[in-house]
């Protein structure tokens, strides 16, 4: 019972979130194509199926092509690792949250020119924690896909809820974050 109403939640968040969000220059089939592959994905969860469909970011703001290219490929490979790890779905079932839910939930835009020079300088990405916006920094294009999956899962703890040092003196740091996603989610 807790489970199928947690699912009709995510299902109305899920909704929410995209019909505010847009799709760059893909058609309105897409985000239709969007919305069946999330009620798909559901039925899947509930049934135990194995291959869910195929799913793409979220992107609110345009990127520079080659943050988008390595989005599209870390994004792929981030939720094919929560759906298929179970270390690395663990990461956001500890925090109460479906990992696939939540980065199909996140929203992604570049960084401001200001945090180019400002919190880019030491992160390729950076959110707040609870939010599902996500700055791409330049250097995120840069990345390997694995280290780009890695930052993508990442941020998207930050938005299931995940505390980070030195905002809170319990949290673990930015590297131990990382080390736990590479070691939990074979990145
Ligand atoms: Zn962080």
């Amino acid at each position: 019972m807790l489970r199928s109403m947690r699912s009709r939640h995510h299902r109305t968040l899920f909704v929410d979130e995209v019909n505010g969000g847009h799709r760059r220059s893909r058609p309105p089939a897409g985000r239709l194509a969007l919305w069946v592959g999330a009620s798909l994905l559901l039925v899947g969860v509930s049934a135990g199926a194995s291959q869910p469909a195929p799913s793409v970011p979220v992107v609110v703001k345009a990127l520079a092509p080659p943050i988008e290219r390595k989005l599209d490929r870390a994004f792929e490979l981030a939720i094919g690792r929560v759906r298929e790890s179970p270390a690395c779905g663990a990461l956001f079932s500890e925090l109460g949250r479906d990992g696939t839910i939540v980065l199909l939930n996140s929203r992604y835009y570049p960084a401001g020119l200001i945090n180019e020079q400002k919190v880019c300088r030491r992160a390729s990405a950076y959110t707040g924690v609870g939010s599902p916006a996500v700055r791409l920094c330049r250097s995120f294009g840069r990345l390997s896909v694995d280290r780009a999956a890695a930052v993508v899962i990442h941020e998207a703890l930050h938005f299931a809820g995940l505390p980070e040092w030195p905002a809170d003196p319990q949290a673990m740091t930015s590297a131990g974050i990382n080390q736990l996603v590479e070691s939990s989610c074979g990145l």
